[in-house]
């Protein structure tokens, strides 16, 4: 992509209204525009990191055996009147009314919609386990949208829904889910600790938030050092075996946020090993059992012949919030530090000098070497000064900058700077596309 072709906002000034470091560096940077409160178009700089974050939950949900559809954003209230919860669910509901007087809804969730499809056409114990999810927008009126898409009213989230036929092939659903998260968020170079949840009037130990660990987090979390420590799952994990094993390695160390904290349990843990912080929830797990499938009416004949009432549990991820989530996490003073995973473009090219045939040149080769290599290149050919150039790139946080300059050429260099480590090297041409590529 060449600068000068695209659509890059940049802002100079500090917006006044960002509280926080991850929403003042996503509008300056020109990633996101409210346009309401907690709704916000995403500028192209911004869409391309969402999508990628969503890719690699696709990846994952689909590695643990999750299978992707896509339910509208608008549901009826009447099938939230068979769950009960259209009255229950208060203010952060948006309800609208339709032309025919129908009353609709903008779907905050969608528990209800997936046991509506679940009960239409499956029947059978044999077509279980299955596990749906789709990663669609939803809307909830929060009382306090803030720190820009972090708590958001309009937001994007994946949303998977298991079904079994008791509660013990359930916890399996639980731990391949529990498992994927864990892969999900270490690919995005977060560090997400599982902690224990409310599960409200279900009960028992199967309902966990995932949390990162940040100063600006809304949650007061309570932890000890030896999770933070625990070997991730490979690619290769077997979701297909007992996982058991996993999540009780990851389940031992104390974790809980403050609904679920108990003081007696964390003064077991070595003093100098005690986490007490804040952190933001970036997905969430939970068996709830019948809780749906019950006045639903969601069944399977087993294989006695019998009917069961299935158990269900569900599983989110702010797939929206985790842009925020992952900036907290990874920033220094001069802008966004963006993990190679989730970054919006892998290098950054730097033409400091427009209009020099040696530089375009040199320039529109490096353009074609990478692109054709299939890496992703954000072309600086616009005609700025080097040092607003330096801060552009800077501020957007691409891994590399590739800075390309009549001086260095002329004695057969280039320059290649880290993003991260701000290492910046003289390099052949070639060695640099080697580095690169
Ligand atoms: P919170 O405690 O932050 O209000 P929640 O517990 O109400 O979140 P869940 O119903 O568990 O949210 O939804 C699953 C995930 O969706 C959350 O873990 C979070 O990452 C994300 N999420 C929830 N509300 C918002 C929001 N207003 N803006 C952005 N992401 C959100
Ligand atoms: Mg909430
Ligand atoms: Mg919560
Ligand atoms: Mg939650």
């Amino acid at each position: 992509m060449r600068l000068s072709r695209y659509f890059l906002p940049i802002l100079k000034e500090t917006p006044k209204e960002a509280e926080i470091v991850s929403h003042r560096l996503m509008l300056r940077a020109g990633m996101i525009r409210q346009e309401s409160a907690g709704i916000y178009a995403w500028l192209p700089l911004g869409l391309r990191v969402l999508r990628k974050i969503e890719r690699i939950v696709e990846e994952e949900q689909n590695r643990s055996g999750a299978v992707q559809l896509l339910m509208p954003t608008i549901q009826a209230a009447d099938l939230w009147r068979e769950s009960g919860r259209y009255d229950a669910y208060g203010k952060e509901m948006l309800r609208i009314t339709d032309r025919h007087e129908r009353e609709m809804l903008y779907g905050p969730t969608n528990e209800e919609m997936i046991t509506e499809i679940f009960r239409a056409y499956i029947r059978s114990y044999k077509d279980l386990p299955l596990n749906l999810y789709h990663i669609q927008w939803k809307f909830r009126d929060e009382v306090r949208p803030r720190f820009g898409i972090m708590r958001g009213r309009e937001f994007l989230m994946k949303d998977a829904y298991s079904f079994d036929t008791d509660k013990e092939a359930a916890r399996h659903a639980y731990n391949r889910m529990f498992v994927a998260y864990l892969r999900t968020f270490d690919r995005m170079g977060l560090k997400a600790i599982p902690m224990r949840a409310d599960t409200g009037p279900i009960g028992g130990d199967m309902s966990h938030e995932f949390i990162i660990l940040a100063s600006t987090g809304e949650s007061e979390v309570f932890c000890s050092k030896d999770i933070l420590d625990l070997p991730i799952p490979g690619a290769d994990t077997d979701f297909a075996s007992d996982l058991t094993p996993i999540v009780e390695a990851w389940t031992t160390p104390y974790a809980a946020t403050d609904e679920m904290h108990d003081e007696a349990a964390f003064n077991q843990v070595a003093e100098d090993r005690k986490v007490s912080a804040r952190g933001i929830e970036v997905g969430h797990i939970f068996y709830f059992g019948t809780k749906y499938s019950e006045p639903m009416n969601a069944k399977v004949t087993l294989s006695d012949g019998s009917e069961a009432v299935v158990h269900m549990g569900s599983y989110g991820i702010g797939v929206s919030r985790l842009l925020g989530a992952i900036i907290e996490a990874h920033h220094d003073d001069e802008g966004i530090v963006w993990p190679a995973s989730v970054a919006p473009f892998h290098v950054g090219l730097i033409n400091l000098k427009p209009g020099d045939a040696a530089t375009d040149e040199a320039c529109a080769d490096f353009y074609r070497q990478l692109e054709n290599a299939g890496i992703e290149v954000l072309y600086d050919d616009e005609d700025t000064r080097a040092g607003a150039k330096f801060a552009t790139m800077d501020l957007i946080g691409l891994p590399w900058q590739l800075i390309v300059g009549p001086r260095g050429l002329k004695d057969g260099v280039v320059e290649l700077k880290n993003r991260r480590s701000g290492e910046r090297v003289s390099l052949s041409p070639q060695e640099a596309i080697n580095r690169l590529i």
